[in-house]
């Protein structure tokens, strides 16, 4: 049995103690701490059993690690933001307990979206004896599995990748984003990327649009953009040539976005308003409607998976492996929309790999670099199942060759 303390008390943080409450076989004590105890509290009142709670500032190392030694957690599940990743990270090693995390590091002042900053915590975790495990949300995470399933099932090298997320859900709101807002600007304002033939290829904002046809949904505008998985998976998929990354956004939810770039509200430099420093994108933040708050609201589905091309038995071969979520029955089960709980569900999921030792290692790895066969299965059992597809390897299904 083993003891978890989950950090951060957003939409994810409820949907990952949620589901660590359904895994009481594996987890015998669960903490909740974020940095409003409050919060935690809340979400520990909807839980069958019990859930512990904490206050904690995880921008302070020292901190953070005292309160994972008061609390004998064996693992940390960090779902707090990428700005903490790295003080986490500080604290598991102070503590010497192992890490998962759902989105890479982010330093405040800069948009970066790179695994450098963590990556070069490998040494140190490997002679601390224990494991972190990056990325282990749906997109990256789940994706990334379904990469390293494909890999290791169903082709002999991969070629094309293409990583294809919708959300058709619509909440009624003229403009709110479904995760952290400042996050998910950061993410989308950024230059489109993708990677070809060894080589970064960039591209300006949401200039490059496919129209997808996403099963139990249809067909809606996709944009390529650049998406943290891409840069570890191009790195550990065999034979690969291309991956690129896809996701839908609505007409108006794009118009509101140009309109807050134009006037500068998505800027990341800070600025001085009586004699207040502030990112605007900061204040956006506190305007728009807190994320967890969409959740009674979101009604439709999730289709997020990927297109992924290569060679089987010397023969050409294209599939497409994904999942549906739909936000009204993620809302019944745990009180949060389809992207908070496709998130937590498998955020959940790697903390049961690591503390079941289905799971090991010691140093720093990014999810796809993990076994899928026991992952994919527990992502299933625990509400997130997925559909193998095979697609014709001479059809482009619109995206562009
Ligand atoms: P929220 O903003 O809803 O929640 C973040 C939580 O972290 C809040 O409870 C916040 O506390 C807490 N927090 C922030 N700073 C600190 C701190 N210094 N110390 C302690 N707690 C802190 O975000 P989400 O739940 O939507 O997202 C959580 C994470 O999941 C993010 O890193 C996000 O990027 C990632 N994510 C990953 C996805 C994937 O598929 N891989 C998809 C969606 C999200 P307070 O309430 O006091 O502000």
């Amino acid at each position: 049995m083993a003891k978890v303390l989950i950090i951060g008390a957003g939409g994810v943080g409820r949907v990952v103690t949620h589901k660590c409450a359904q895994m009481r076989d594996v987890f015998d004590e669960i903490w909740l701490a974020s940095r409003t105890k409050s919060k935690c509290d809340a979400i520990a009142a909807e839980i069958d059993g019990e859930i512990k709670t904490a206050q904690v500032d995880a921008d302070k190392p020292s901190e953070t690690a005292d309160l994972i030694r008061k609390t004998g957690a064996d693992l940390v599940i960090n779902v707090a933001l990428p700005y903490q990743d790295l003080t986490i990270m500080d604290a598991c090693l102070d503590a010497k307990v192992q890490y998962i995390d759902t989105a890479n590091y982010e330093p405040l002042d800069t948009a970066k979206f790179e695994y450098k900053w963590q990556w070069e915590y490998r040494e140190r975790f490997e002679n601390a004896g224990i494991m972190a495990v990056l990325g282990a949300g749906f997109d990256p995470g789940v994706t990334n599995m379904y990469c390293a399933y494909a890999q290791k099932h169903l082709f002999d090298e991969i070629n094309y990748v293409d990583i294809l997320d919708c959300n058709a859900g619509d909440h009624g709101l003229p403009f709110a984003t479904n995760f952290n807002p400042e996050i998910n600007i950061r993410e989308i304002t950024a230059r489109g990327r993708y990677w070809d033939e060894g080589r970064w290829i960039e591209t300006d904002p949401l200039s490059i649009r496919a129209d997808f046809d996403y099963p139990e949904i249809g067909v809606k505008p996709s944009y390529l953009l650049y998406h943290e998985e891409l840069e570890s998976l191009s790195l550990n998929l065999k034979g690969l040539k291309r991956i690129r990354f896809w996701m839908t956004f609505g007409e108006k939810y794009l118009t509101h976005l140009r309109v807050l770039e134009n006037v500068g509200m998505t800027s990341i430099k800070p600025i001085k308003i009586k004699g207040v420093e502030i990112a605007p994108i900061e204040f956006l933040k506190e305007v728009l409607p807190d994320p967890a708050s969409l959740g009674p609201l979101t009604k439709g589905k999730t289709n997020i998976g990927c297109i992924v091309e290569g060679v089987k038995d010397g023969k050409r071969r294209k599939v497409y492996i994904y999942n549906v979520c739909d936000h009204e029955e993620a809302y019944r089960e745990v009180k949060s929309q389809a992207i908070s709980y496709t998130t937590g569900v498998p955020a959940a999921c790697a903390g049961r790999m690591v503390a079941t030792g289905a799971w090991s290692g010691k140093g720093v790895f990014n999810i796809e670099e993990m076994d899928p066969d026991p992952f994919l299965k527990a992502v299933s059992d625990f509400g997130l199942p997925w559909k193998v597809v095979e697609l014709d390897p001479d059809k482009a299904y619109n995206l562009p060759e």
